[in-house]
């Protein structure tokens, strides 16, 4: 089993630094913090519409690493004070969001780019920096469904690099793959594995990526692990751009919200994708989530203290996997990842299946602990009947392993 390597603290900013060090001092007093995430995961259960993809009712979802949590306290409420605004347009909410986040981050307002999702800016990213004759390289397995047309193949030339053996981005191979590269794709932890990168390897790929080419750094779960983040990078105005959402640890999924950061030079060329206003209660509840001090710290620690109680249930019962820095885990299954996925889903669990070229694992998302509770008790009852050998249809979730990399997209739009 490989472990990631270990970075320095995620050090967004001086703010949040040192708000995050207030937090950190408060964490172990703040014996009410465990009542009230309980008491937010049973709402955010309640939040569950019985509709598809929750459904069946009662089922346990963890299969698209969202935050179990849902919004915060606080983004809850404006989001209820947001109704009557509903009839208006968005009037400078996108600019106070884009300056909060680069105040926190030490970066400037004309560094960030407010998008639908970070999915939307990340695609709209690609498209700017490739082309017919500037490739776009990324890792597999990783989160790269943004790079992919209405056609199910890739919107540019696409150069698949598998990942190390410890699992790992392998940043040699990537900067190597192709001297006209126009995207070189880092996701950091990298999803589906939660490996990650430090600063100091991600500056080695942007001194030695192919002249002309941008770095794409997808920072979708770096507040759940240790990884660094690169957006001191952006502000030393390097060809990077870094993407964030507040789907993950914030809650917001649904409601659609995340950026990109970059040079102001590069983010001009990313922007007339998007004529689009942003809309007004995903705006609201990202603006409300920055400003919850301890969010980030308390969050971190309910997921990594249930991540860490899944791991130690695996190791004690002699199950393979990779100690993830995300929200999500790949665990080894030794049967097609179908399946399991399969058995699971008869069972009501509801996980993320297999992976380009890890098809004999599959991907869990960590959810409340009474969730990973009740995905123990299922996967080891999945676990110890035989595999029956025969192809199984999946999830939809699940790929076949081999068609991504030869660049048909064969999944559905998948976390
Ligand atoms: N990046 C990564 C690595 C993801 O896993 C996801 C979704 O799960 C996204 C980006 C897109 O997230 P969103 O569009 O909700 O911000």
């Amino acid at each position: 089993m490989t472990v990631q390597s270990r970075t320095s603290a995620f050090t967004p900013s001086r703010r949040t630094f040192l708000t995050g060090i207030a937090a950190a001092a408060a964490l172990p007093l703040a014996a009410s913090a465990q009542p009230l995430l309980s008491n937010e995961a049973k709402a955010a259960a309640a939040f569950h519409p019985d509709a598809p993809p929750y459904s069946p009712p009662g089922g346990v979802f963890i299969g698209s690493n969202e935050n179990p949590l849902g919004p915060s306290a606080a983004a809850r409420a404006v989001l209820a004070d947001n109704v009557p605004r509903g009839g208006r347009y968005d009037r400078g909410g996108e600019k106070k969001l884009a300056a909060m986040f680069a105040d926190q981050n030490g970066l400037k307002p004309e560094n960030i780019g407010i998008y639908a999702g970070s999915f939307i800016g990340l695609y709209y990213a690609g498209r700017t920096f490739s082309s017919p004759t500037r490739s776009i390289v990324s890792p597999v397995p990783t989160f790269d469904a943004m790079f992919y047309g209405p056609d199910k193949k890739p919107v540019a030339p696409f150069h698949a690099v598998p990942l190390t053996p410890e699992y790992k981005i392998d940043i040699k191979a990537m900067v190597a793959a192709d001297p006209q590269a126009g995207v070189i794709y880092i996701c950091n932890p990298n999803n589906p594995t939660g490996t990650s990168l430090s600063r100091d390897e991600i500056r080695w790929v942007l001194k030695n990526k192919p002249a002309g080419s941008i770095v794409i750094v997808d920072e979708a779960y770096i507040h759940y692990s240790e990884a660094e983040t690169a957006l001191p990078l952006v502000a030393a105005g390097e060809d990077i751009i870094v993407s964030r959402t507040f789907s993950k640890i914030y809650g917001l999924a649904g409601l659609r919200c995340g950026l990109i950061a970059g040079r102001p030079d590069l983010l001009a060329k990313v922007r007339p994708y998007q004529t689009n206003p942003m809309p007004t209660p995903a705006i609201s509840a990202a603006l409300a989530s920055l400003g919850e001090e301890t969010l980030i710290p308390e969050r971190k620690k309910y997921a990594v203290g249930v991540r860490q109680g899944v791991f130690d249930w695996l190791d004690a019962n002699k199950y393979h996997y990779i100690p993830s820095g995300g929200n999500f885990f790949m665990v080894k299954v030794d049967r097609p990842g179908a399946e399991v996925t399969a058995a699971l889903a008869a069972r009501n669990i509801h996980i993320g299946g297999s992976r380009p070229m890890m098809t004999d694992w599959v991907r869990v998302s960590v959810g409340t602990k009474e969730e990973m509770d009740q995905f123990q008790t299922a996967f080891a009852a999945v676990m110890a009947v035989p595999s029956t050998g025969q192809p199984v249809k999946g999830s939809g979730r699940d790929t076949d392993g081999v068609s991504q990399v030869h660049g048909v997209y064969d999944g559905e739009w998948s976390c």
